[in-house]
């Protein structure tokens, strides 16, 4: 990749994303993630990375897509993305995001608590459209990654416990409302999993708990497949994962005599993830008793999640790949927080102000998470494909920083 020529073109901070790949990511799973027993669906978490020509991509890629937001959803109307491919997820979707949904005709509504199901059988009835629902359930499953990212204790804010009195209550409201359709179950027990076994628990469980059902559903297996940032992560290939929760269900369903309709799963970060980085230009540095700074011309801004959750990435001084790493740096950013910083005590080679700086797999909740703290404008996006870049985002000009100030 030529930084310096990116550089020269759109400027730093720049997210960079390679959407070959992006491409190959896909034919992984897509290759792998099939059965001759079941209808299968990938369908892309668009929370990791939402952006009108990724949504293009994915549309292209024949992927379906799940949205948790009014924002993500018409963002995806915007690039007449087939609404039927649409899962609408969240756990609080307000009444002006449920009714612009069922105007839309989105495919299937995640629902995930009593509350919501209500809200969304009474506006389906005012709107007259049927609604088509798949139940997140909680089925206690915890897959430990980072503690703030796990979503799936007894006390989790998403989905219901199954077997719970809210629980039936949902199964009496959805076997009495004509408007309400029940297609299937979803769970989704956590994030960056980097082991298969808790999936194989939540198809033993969520099989279990379609035979109460007089009528074949779809399984929705949720996201989280571990993706790679540093050496630390032991990713498992994606054609692995994709094959064994194919291989798990379809021995699961033989077992007991069963049939589903569909198994779907949800990666978001796998997909993006790796396939991002992000450049900065090095200002300053700073000896401390007991460190080297590297300050860069973003930070927390474009990347929250080391200041979030302690979240660990690798970088290099472009050009500088190849010499000795010798210097213990910690990469900081230029926000008004001491919290703001990118890499803690990683070795790189001796660098100087106006050295490139290259962060690596930021590709996931990096753009999707930025913010305008200190009134930093949100840097440009490019997709570079083979050798070739284009322009996806435009840099925020201070104009539009202030745009909507009265
Ligand atoms: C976040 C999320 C995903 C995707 O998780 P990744 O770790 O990005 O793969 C999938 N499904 C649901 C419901 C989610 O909330």
């Amino acid at each position: 990749m030529n930084y310096k020529e990116l550089k020269r073109k759109y400027g730093t901070p720049l997210y960079i994303y390679d959407v070959n790949k992006i491409k190959d990511i896909i034919s992984a799973y897509k290759n792998n993630f099939q059965s001759g027993k079941f209808e299968t669906e990938i369908i892309y978490a668009s929370k990791a990375f939402n952006i009108k020509e990724m949504l293009r991509l994915i549309k292209n890629e024949g992927l379906s897509l799940d949205v948790v937001s009014l924002g993500e959803l018409y963002t995806a109307t915007k690039i007449g993305f087939p609404m039927e491919r649409i899962y609408f997820h969240g756990n609080n979707k307000t009444e002006e995001e449920l009714r612009f949904a069922i105007e839309y005709n989105v495919g299937i509504f995640v629902i995930d608590n009593l509350s919501e199901l209500r809200k969304l059988s009474i506006l389906s009835k005012e709107l007259q459209k049927k609604s088509s629902i798949y139940i997140r359930l909680n089925v206690g499953v915890e897959a430990h990654t980072h503690k703030y990212i796990v979503t799936s204790h007894i006390d989790s804010k998403f989905g219901v416990l199954y077997g719970s009195e809210e629980y039936k209550q949902m199964l009496q409201l959805i076997e009495t409302c004509e408007q309400i359709e029940l297609k299937g179950l979803h769970c989704h027990i956590g994030s960056q999993i980097f082991e298969l076994n808790p999936y194989d628990i939540v198809i033993e469980k969520l099989t279990t708990i379609v035979q109460d059902f007089p009528y074949p559903l779809s399984i929705n297996l949720g996201g989280g497949f571990g993706a790679f940032y540093t050496q630390a992560d032991h990713v498992i290939p994606y054609e692995r994962v994709a094959k064994h929760l194919i291989q798990r269900m379809e021995e699961e369903l033989e077992k007991k005599k069963l049939r589903i309709q569909k198994l779907s799963i949800e990666p978001g970060r796998s997909i993006v993830g790796e396939a991002g980085r992000t450049l900065y230009t090095l200002g300053s540095t700073k000896q401390t008793p007991n460190r080297l700074y590297y300050f860069v011309d973003g930070g927390m801004t474009d990347n929250i999640r080391p200041a979030l959750y302690q979240a660990i990435y690798a970088a290099d001084v472009v050009g500088k790949e190849k010499e000795i790493k010798n210097k213990m740096v910690t990469i900081a950013g230029k926000c008004c927080e001491s919290g703001d910083i990118l890499v803690e005590n990683i070795l790189l080679p001796e660098a100087q102000e106006g050295d490139l700086l290259v962060t690596y797999s930021t590709g996931a909740y990096g753009y999707a998470m930025s913010s305008n703290y200190n009134k930093a404008c949100t840097p440009a996006v490019v997709f570079v494909e083979d050798g070739q870049d284009k322009l996806v985002v435009r840099r925020q000009s201070m104009e539009e920083l202030i745009e909507r100030e009265i």
